[in-house]
């Protein structure tokens, strides 16, 4: 009985020191995305700046929308 109770207290102990290093794991995450922004890349069709994840890369350069990629570059 007194080991179950001091097993017990030990998975209790090991439970909280996971859960906090995760959230501090996640907290550097964070950190990490709001200290790199994406580049902004410019439109070749209209000259919009969006980030490069949003842009459609074509053969001569990025575009907003595919629309403006079927525009210079049928
Ligand atoms: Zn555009």
């Amino acid at each position: 009985m007194k080991y179950l109770l001091v097993f017990l207290v030990f998975l209790l102990i090991a439970w909280r020191w996971r859960s906090s290093r995760s959230g501090d794991r996640l907290e550097e995450k964070q950190r990490q995305a709001s200290r790199l922004p994406d580049n902004m890349v410019q439109c070749k069709q209209c000259g919009v700046h969006l980030p490069e994840s949003e842009a459609i890369q074509g053969a001569s350069g990025a575009y907003c929308s595919s629309a403006h990629l079927h525009l210079s570059e049928p």
